[in-house]
């Protein structure tokens, strides 16, 4: 390990507000091309912004929540390019004056676990859509929707403290499932609501400077991104351990050929010539909005999760599967309070529900074990009534055929065998039935008990109470 990566994030994420930032068209999805606009939103000459309120708010929410300051005041930018997608011919977002900065998102678990930075949170307008697509009379065409030109985007951009791609995966993680609790962006990355470029240096080990870094584009994915980072640190190590110098540019990830390649050097690079957007006020974001806003933020993953260690007594682990997301979060704790058990409400859902979920591909909110259910389970299972081994079959049931524990005990005839007569004549019979066993143990042979307990089990179809066997079968056994 003579050379080390540097990685820095920049991350775009879609806003879920219903309309636009500077207009009232529909930011819905998939409506028919080029409906969802307005003169504001086509860049017709005239038109005048208006900042959306809600959109101010859901990029405060998740500046705080990312340990941002939010700046007072903000400064609305003009960042001037051409795109055939930019109508305006200029992007309106921030630049000297972003709405907030200096945060950080805390990576790794408790026993080692780290800071990484973020430098600023600004607020600005996406561009629309080029549909390249094949072609007509043996000409291509392009095509141009306009109905994303104006949804309203958050940039994060992080300080390059990320040292190889799964603090990138986990830095990365967080800040979704951050966005995810606040409700202010929908996490999905192959639909494109969270975009994310990453920067890449490698520096020989122990150096302080920073290397040269390519930019890496069209990572829409976890995997692509892992796969990218990787490709690139190798690409950029080798290129210097052949006394070659990394090129400062940007790269692009080409999935199909599992490699970067380039797509402009520095020297193409634009000069947006930025400047103030003289048709938009200030955002001026007071101390009673601040609070305001504070207050109207959910209780965030990390908070969560310590609660969830304090209060239920659950390990780090536990704790941590359940805060990946609030519905998960809430579906445990309404568990608990039905059945009063942590742990045990806990390793069902970690376990089996999840297991289950996965394999049948459904999200926890389209569970069809409800935690009404689980808690039935739990309190069935500790007042004995049936076995934590029957425990696994009865859930797959309500899992399957969307029962209750109750049902489906009902319907097998699954009850625990508790009732002491019925067990000791059916141990009395086996004991009898297998007396060379017998004469074993009694010699000395005390694994014969297994084979007891195995046949009494056997001979109840699993439904005699373990506990129970084991003590009565020493009890006759060694009468
Ligand atoms: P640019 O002006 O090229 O966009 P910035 O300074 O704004 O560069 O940084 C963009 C992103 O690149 C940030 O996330 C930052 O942390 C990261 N970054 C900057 N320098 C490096 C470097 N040498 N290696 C890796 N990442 C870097
Ligand atoms: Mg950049
Ligand atoms: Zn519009």
């Amino acid at each position: 390990m003579r050379y080390e990566a540097v990685i820095g994030l920049e991350v775009h994420a879609q806003l879920l507000t219903k309309t636009k930032i500077f207009c009232t068209c529909s930011t819905a999805f998939g409506a028919p091309p080029n409906t969802n606009t307005c003169p504001v939103c086509l860049g017709f000459p005239g038109a005048l912004p208006v900042l959306n309120r809600e959109a101010a708010i859901m990029a405060s929410k998740a500046a705080l929540a990312l340990g941002c300051k939010l700046n007072p005041v903000s400064i609305f930018a003009r960042k001037n390019y051409f795109y055939p997608d930019l109508p305006k011919g200029y992007q309106i977002s921030q630049f000297d004056r972003p709405l907030a900065e200096h945060g950080s998102i805390t990576i790794g678990s408790n026993g080692s676990s780290k800071q990484v930075r973020i430098k600023r949170v600004h607020m600005e307008e996406d561009a629309g859509k080029s549909i390249h697509d094949g072609f007509a009379d043996s000409s291509r065409y392009s095509y141009i929707d306009l109905n994303r030109s104006g949804t309203p985007l958050i940039e994060i951009v992080s300080e390059p403290d990320l040292h190889s791609p799964d603090e990138t995966h986990d830095y990365l993680t967080r800040m979704k499932v951050i966005l995810e609790y606040l409700e202010v962006c929908d996490g999905n990355m192959e639909e494109g609501s969270l975009r994310c470029d990453a920067n890449v240096s490698v520096r020989l080990a122990g150096e302080s400077k920073l290397g040269i870094k390519t930019e890496l584009k069209n990572l829409n994915s976890f995997r692509f991104l892992k796969n990218a980072l990787e490709y690139e640190i190798s690409r950029q190590i080798q290129v210097l351990e052949e006394g070659g110098a990394v090129v400062q540019e940007t790269r692009l990830w080409n999935t199909a050929e599992h490699r970067t390649v380039s797509m402009r050097s520095k020297e193409e690079a634009h000069d947006y010539r930025y400047f103030p957007e003289p048709d938009l006020p200030p955002l001026v974001i007071d101390n009673a909005w601040e609070s305001e806003i504070r207050a109207s933020m959910p209780e965030l993953p990390d908070a969560k999760r310590a609660r969830f260690i304090s209060q239920y007594g659950l390990p780090e682990y536990d704790a941590s599967v359940l805060t990946t997301s609030r519905a998960l979060a809430d579906f445990f704790e309404e568990t608990v309070s039905l059945c009063q058990s942590a742990k045990a409400a806990s390793n069902w859902i970690m376990g089996d529900l999840l297991r289950d979920l996965k394999e049948f591909n459904r999200t926890i909110g389209e569970s069809p074990v409800r935690p009404r259910a689980i808690a039935d389970l739990i309190r069935l299972i500790e007042s004995g009534e049936i076995s934590g081994k029957m425990g696994k079959d009865v859930f797959e049931a309500m899992f399957r055929e969307r029962k209750s524990p109750q049902e489906v005990i009902a319907e097998r005839g699954l009850k625990q065998i508790t009732d002491l007569g019925t067990l000791e004549r059916i141990i009395r019979e086996i004991v009898a039935a297998n007396a060379k066993t017998y004469e074993q143990y009694k010699s000395g042979k005390k694994a014969a008990l297994g084979f007891f307990v195995g046949q009494v089990m056997k001979a109840t179809q699993g439904q005699a109470n373990p506990q129970l066997v084991n003590e009565l079968l020493r009890k006759i056994l060694d009468a």
